[in-house]
């Protein structure tokens, strides 16, 4: 890793398209953080295809407490964080979104409780209008379902906006999965951890970069790899299909040998069949599914490459990395 002076604590942001963001987040986590002396700014650039690079190159070179990382080409939202968390110096890192969803002003919350001592700050979402029924429901409901089986808590409204100490950082580095899943994971972790409510704003600009196919990729990755928990359904089902069919075998033998009457129902039988047949296809792909992921596990190749690295000190030399707000100059209106 590159030697870089270390600072008190990092700011870690994915970027994915986010050219029109980035000014703007840039500033206000500025102004949030005037009383900080000693901070670095990590974008990691996930393989945007608009301005999103040049945008970043640009305010690190006027600001040298902003460094980034550029991702070879989109791997996806958890490695960035990954990636900055790796490249961090901080003895704590936040990370948060680039589209200035989080708001700014939670920040120094979130390092005052980690000044008295939480090792992990975690931020929930108060619901609110800008939030649709559709996804509250589905996201109360998978969070619900997630820690039934894997046995770890996450609350719904968690997202990944959080501060994480140093200690915490070095072990989630650690892991070395493929599939990772950082809610599920700085749950799994432990430490004593606190909660900051926060009200969520909308998108500043651009779109969501979770289409609903990435969504219920990021959904389901979640769930296997914390849980093998959907394995074990197959087991279940066998056994309810074979008590029934026990039943059904016990019942047609015994009209058939103490009664005038035979089983009818050719549709029945069709139904039944159909059903089952269904059922153990899915459950053959839940069990490729696994498969899969071992292969990829087992495979080991890099989960994400790096093409670029800013690293101020090569561009304003090696000055003290704890510079004055006043050196920095801003134009754009303050929001909140
Ligand atoms: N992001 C990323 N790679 C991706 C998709 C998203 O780095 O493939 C970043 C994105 O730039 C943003 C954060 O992850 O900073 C969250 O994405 P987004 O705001 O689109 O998700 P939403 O808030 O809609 O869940
Ligand atoms: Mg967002």
């Amino acid at each position: 890793m590159e030697t870089f002076n270390k600072v008190e604590f990092s700011i870690v942001i994915p970027v994915y398209k986010e050219e029109g963001n980035l000014n703007r987040l840039h500033e206000e986590i500025h102004k949030a953080l005037q009383n900080e002396r000693s901070f670095e700014i990590l974008f990691v650039d996930d393989g945007s295809n608009d301005d999103s690079w040049e945008i970043i190159k640009s305010l690190s070179s006027k600001d040298m407490r902003t460094r980034g990382i550029r991702f070879s080409k989109n791997f996806g939202h958890q490695y960035a964080l990954h990636a900055g968390l790796m490249h961090a110096t901080g003895n704590a890192v936040v990370t948060m979104d680039a589209d200035l969803q989080h708001p700014r002003s939670v920040i120094p919350q979130l390092l005052e409780a980690w000044r008295k001592g939480s090792k992990i700050v975690n931020t929930l979402r108060i619901p609110n209008k800008n939030i649709t029924w559709i996804k509250k429901v589905t996201s109360n409901l998978y969070y619900k379902i997630f820690s039934f089986l894997s046995g770890v808590r996450i609350s719904p409204g968690t997202s990944d906006f959080r501060l994480l100490d140093r200690q915490v950082v070095d072990e989630l580095v650690k892991f070395n999965e493929s599939g990772v899943f950082f809610r599920g994971l700085v749950s799994w972790v432990g430490f004593n951890n606190s909660q900051i409510l926060f009200q969520c704003n909308d998108r500043f600009s651009g779109n969501t970069k979770y289409s609903l196919y990435k969504m219920l990729q990021f959904a389901w990755k979640g769930i296997t790899s914390f849980s093998i928990v959907p394995l074990r359904l197959g087991i279940l089902i066998g056994i309810l299909t074979s008590l029934f069919a026990f039943y059904q075998l016990i019942e047609s033998l015994y009209l058939k040998l103490f009664t005038d009457t035979t089983v009818p129902g050719w549709a029945s039988v069709m139904g039944l069949l159909s059903l089952l047949f269904g059922v153990l296809f899915i459950l053959i792909g839940i069990l490729g599914e696994y498969i899969g992921r071992i292969l990829v596990e087992v495979r080991g190749r890099p989960r994400y490459i790096i093409s670029e690295t800013i690293i101020p000190s090569e561009i304003h030399g090696d000055r003290d990395i704890s510079i004055n707000n006043k050196d920095l100059s801003y134009t754009s209106p303050e929001s909140d």
